[in-house]
């Protein structure tokens, strides 16, 4: 339908339906098996991904993690010694105890955006050099589904030449990680960097130098398009940076491939999945709840304190327990926000289930209606959706 798209991806034994939203959820956050690896708030959002027990054992949440990001950089965080580090890549995350009620797919980025001016990864006691061996040999041992190459991203501020130098890096990068991962069960993504077309452009022609289109084509499972972050609430400038995409894509035979687009703000995904994207993964539902915003829609926020629970069916608002800790009477804050973060999670998957349904009914005037009743009734972003519809859905009047 237009652009837009849903199908099932596969990968190993998992099976996720597209388009769909992976939350960033923080495995190991300076704590020991016994505080889930600790983490603060994301400790909270991992009892709800595993039913624990202070959050009352409730097994409903398990359906929201049916896919999450992580990333290789996430390990130091909280400033980890190294005996602690070297547990949390002893064992793939999903073999251990304590997260085997969590069965989701997780997509373990490289942590190319923040290896990129420090190449190590820093403890409180040790620094570890950071290269494409590593970061592999790091993504095998916590057991990603799906994982990427080692990056380097791109910022608004490079120089053409600078961008050049950082796809050429890029490029190496690839080649190893190709040669290191021929035989790894996952799925392998393709960083792609650029905001427009002729940057995307280049950015492959660079990369070819080290391995060819062909070989690109055929080793890779899907394309992970990256440098956005900085852009994320500029819905224009993503926009354009997606129609583009598409086209390099078209043109250099990656249009088949699974689209994922890297951390961007889960209120610009109705226009993205509009314009063929199959992925994305976003913190969103996080950074709002440690604000103490609470979703009332996609686009719609509101202060905890302000909310209604009554007007909530979600799974949190529903019980009294965690009512009662979005209140205030937690026994810490993470304990407040975490149940916040979770209600924000189900908003937003259900946002997307929303649009997923309307994708798939093949009725473009579905999707254009959804679009018009959600993000063209928020002032700063109705230009953007008019021109996603006019784009990519046939327009209004067809
Ligand atoms: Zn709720």
């Amino acid at each position: 339908m237009g652009d837009a798209r849903a199908g099932k991806l596969t990968i190993g034994d998992s099976v996720i339906e597209t388009p769909n939203l992976f939350p960033v959820v923080n495995f190991y956050g300076g704590g020991t098996e016994n505080s889930v690896y600790g983490g603060g708030i994301h400790r909270t959002v991992k009892e709800f991904m595993i039913g624990a027990d202070r959050i009352g054992g409730d097994d409903a949440y398990a359906k929201f993690f049916d896919a999450v990001m992580t990333s290789v950089s996430s390990l130091t965080d909280y400033n980890v010694s190294k005996e602690r580090y070297a547990d949390y890549v002893y064992e793939p995350i999903k073999e251990r105890e304590v997260f085997s009620p969590f069965n989701g797919v997780i997509f373990l980025d490289s942590g190319g955006f923040k290896f990129l001016n420090n190449e190590s990864l820093d403890g409180s006691d040790f620094q570890e050099d950071i290269d494409q061996a590593k970061v592999f040999e790091i993504q095998k041992r916590m057991g990603g589904d799906i994982i990427v190459n080692l990056d380097h991203p791109i910022t608004p501020s490079d120089t053409h030449e600078e961008r050049l130098e950082k796809a050429r890096k890029t490029g190496k990068n690839i080649e190893i990680f190709l040669d290191l991962s021929d035989e790894y069960t996952g799925a392998r993504y393709l960083t792609l960097h650029g905001y427009n077309y002729s940057m995307m452009d280049a950015f492959l022609t660079e990369i070819t130098d080290y391995v060819s289109a062909e070989k690109l084509r055929s080793s890779f499972d899907g394309i992970a398009l990256g440098s956005l972050v900085p852009m994320k609430d500029n819905r224009s400038a993503l926009i354009d940076a997606v129609i583009d995409c598409h086209e390099v894509l078209h043109d250099w035979g990656f249009d088949k491939l699974p689209l994922h687009v890297l951390g961007i703000s889960s209120r610009a995904v109705p226009l993205l999945v509009a314009l063929g994207v199959d992925t994305f993964d976003s913190s969103t539902y996080l950074q709002n709840a440690i604000n103490g915003g609470y979703f009332l829609s996609l686009m719609e926020t509101v202060n905890v304190n302000e909310a209604n629970f009554d007007e909530c069916d979600c799974p949190v608002c529903s019980s009294q327990h965690m009512r009662r800790w979005m209140r205030g009477n937690a026994p810490y804050k993470k304990d407040m926000l975490g149940p916040v973060a979770m209600h924000n999670l189900i908003i937003q998957k259900r946002e997307i289930e929303e649009v997923r349904q309307r994708v798939k009914s093949g009725d473009s005037s579905s999707l254009v209606e959804y679009i018009e009743g959600t993000v063209a009734q928020d002032k700063p972003t109705r230009e953007s959706a008019h021109r996603v519809v006019n784009h990519s859905l046939g327009g209004y009047f067809q």
